[in-house]
């Protein structure tokens, strides 16, 4: 069970991550293996912005055995390589928010990895933006790619 942001208690059942690792919930998967998947937030702060989960469902990373925290990190270091070299980002931030005074606001445990660009820095952090599925789908295709081709390091 875990407490979604309006206060209410639900089951894992209805958790969209779950659902999206369990190929139950539609997403633009750029990265999986064993223990972690990687998909594209459908509100982008900026092309690119991506979202790592791990499959198991924790609420959050205060509840996660440092092991799992571990893969999910090691995920992270793949992919975001992957999407500074097919987003063009002149950085990467990488943010993960654990409770609803931390402002998280999916309650499955997830660390986003967004691009961010020089010419946004006078202005701090991009807002959400809309996107289309094409969009979505045309980015996911070159972020797999980059991974793929980035595997040595
Ligand atoms: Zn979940």
């Amino acid at each position: 069970m875990f407490e979604t942001s309006d206060g209410k208690i639900r089951m894992k059942e209805d958790c969209i991550f779950c659902k999206i690792a369990d190929k139950e919930a539609d997403a633009t998967v750029v990265y999986e293996d064993p223990h972690t998947l990687a998909f594209l937030d459908i509100h982008p702060l900026n092309p690119g912005h991506t979202l790592v989960i791990p499959k198991k469902h924790y609420v959050n990373m205060l509840e996660m055995p440092s092991e799992e925290a571990g893969r999910v990190f090691a995920s992270v270091s793949k992919v975001m390589k992957g999407v500074q070299k097919a987003s063009g980002a002149d950085g990467i931030s990488v943010g993960q928010s654990n409770g609803r005074a931390a402002s998280q606001e999916v309650f499955h445990m997830h660390v986003h990895i967004i691009p961010r660009f020089n010419h946004e820095m006078m202005s701090g952090f991009p807002n959400r933006k809309k996107t289309h599925r094409e969009e979505l789908d045309e980015i996911g295709k070159k972020i797999r790619t980059a991974i793929d081709t980035s595997k040595h390091i």
